[in-house]
């Protein structure tokens, strides 16, 4: 009977540990999903708040990933995103935290960083998948990303909007600059941010 008990007790903990990852994770890549990266964020940005931290956030873009469905097919697409999300797991320190933002977007939390940290961080990140061709079901396919790193260190500007707002502005500058690229976004605010998107997009 006890024995009994103690198996049903195991058998429930393994269910309840598949359940969360369920939960928190992304069924493709095995990152974790959107949801969690952002219960992640708040979490750090509260921190930082209390510890008078840092934090700094990487939005991770693939480059022409539309070429390679398009030439590829969809499924070795899938191939694709599964090996870039292992090369940025493989490539991130413990304290660092990876999700999928979107289809083809990540976001990492790497912070407590200084700016020169978080721009180290992020060239690993892009070194990762630059340094090799991807072998998608026996077909060598060289992939880039772009990343857009944002930097917040004091407190006004420990927020969770206008982090990922810079964060994506820093991107489509790298986009904007020749992809396989990181920028770090600059520190002016939100409106500056827009403002020079729209002067950039009437330059071309
Ligand atoms: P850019 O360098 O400007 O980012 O170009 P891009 O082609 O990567 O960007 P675009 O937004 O035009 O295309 C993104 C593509 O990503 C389109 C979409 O079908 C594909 N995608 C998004 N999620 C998935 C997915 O889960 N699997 C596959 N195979 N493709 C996906
Ligand atoms: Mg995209
Ligand atoms: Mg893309």
């Amino acid at each position: 009977q006890l024995y009994k008990g103690v198996k049903l007790n195991k058998q429930l903990i393994a269910q309840k540990k598949s359940l969360e990852q369920r939960v928190t994770h992304d069924a493709l890549t095995g990152l974790f999903n959107r949801p969690a990266i952002f219960d992640i964020l708040h979490k750090q940005i509260s921190r930082a708040k209390r510890g008078g931290l840092g934090i700094a956030i990487i939005m991770i873009d693939i480059d022409h990933f539309k070429t390679i469905n398009d030439t590829c097919g969809h499924l070795t697409g899938d191939t694709v995103l599964c090996e870039i999300a292992d090369r940025l797991t493989k490539s991130a320190r413990s304290h660092e935290y990876i999700g999928r933002y979107g289809g083809e977007e990540f976001l990492a939390i790497v912070s407590p960083y200084d700016q020169a940290g978080a721009l180290k961080a992020a060239e690993r990140f892009r070194n990762a998948i630059a340094c090799q061709e991807i072998n998608a079901n026996q077909t060598l396919i060289p992939v880039t990303i772009s990343l857009g790193v944002a930097i917040s260190t004091e407190q006004e500007t420990l927020d969770e909007n206008l982090l990922l707002q810079r964060a994506d502005e820093a991107l489509y500058l790298a986009k904007h600059k020749g992809r396989n690229r990181v920028e770090l976004a600059s520190t002016h605010d939100t409106k500056d941010c827009v403002e020079s998107r729209k002067s950039s997009d009437l330059n071309n």
